[in-house]
């Protein structure tokens, strides 16, 4: 018997006597290349049309969270329904058509990606750009060797969320001469470099004396408009 159900071609050998077993195949495809499935013993084919076909209509009722698993062992879902994933970092797997994967690693994937632009449209400063910026301006870069110069560096991250979101803002600090390390009673020049930061208007300057200044969007905090 040759079927069709939701999409999915069924072919279905009866057994030559009652006790022994249907063969059949979904989408043309059995277990291997060239095999057929084998039914229970003792299931006409009737039986084995009514389990596949719920099967399917099961498999149907989850929509897209149903299309899960190997590109090798597809034959119940809908020709067209899934495509290989190809995110990197997992052995092969599908995903549906068009839409998001699966997977659970792919899901965390993109969940990373999805934040990394919702960060990206806060509109941060970049502590790359940042640095350039303020050496056009004549402020000096601290070597990165430290001690022997003193200056300004430009760290990622702002001082409250700093260590949870990396990507949020940036701090700039200031080393003084022969000092490892930025500290609060030599702030160097860090009242002229907010000041003109402040002057660009583009960012949220927070600075209030000290070793570092911290830099965020204008926008940050501020509710977007619905
Ligand atoms: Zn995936």
């Amino acid at each position: 018997m040759r079927t069709t159900h939701q999409g999915r071609e069924i072919e279905i050998i009866a057994p030559k006597n009652a006790y022994a077993a249907c063969a059949f195949t979904i989408n043309g495809q059995g277990p291997r290349e060239g095999e057929r499935f084998t039914g229970p013993l003792g299931a006409s084919a009737a039986d084995v049309l009514a389990d596949l076909t719920r099967q399917i209509d099961e498999l149907d009722a989850k929509g897209p969270e149903g299309i899960t698993g190997t590109p090798g062992w597809t034959f119940m879902l809908r020709p067209g329904s899934w495509e290989v994933c190809t995110a990197p970092g997992l052995n092969r797997h599908i995903k549906p058509t068009h839409a998001p994967c699966n997977e659970t690693a792919c899901r965390r994937e993109a969940a990373k990606e999805a934040q990394k632009k919702a960060f990206a449209a806060e509109g941060h400063p970049a502590a790359g750009p940042l640095s350039q910026q303020l050496q056009r301006a004549g402020f000096e870069k601290a070597d990165s060797r430290g001690r022997d110069t003193e200056g300004f560096r430009v760290l990622r991250g702002d001082l409250g969320e700093g260590r949870k979101n990396p990507r949020r803002g940036v701090r700039v600090v200031w080393y003084a001469k022969g000092c490892l390390m930025p500290l609060d009673g030599k702030p160097g020049r860090l009242q002229e470099i907010a000041d003109f930061l402040t002057g660009k208007d583009r960012y949220a300057v927070h600075y209030s004396g000290g070793c570092r200044i911290e830099v965020l969007s204008k926008t940050h905090g501020v509710p977007s408009p619905k």
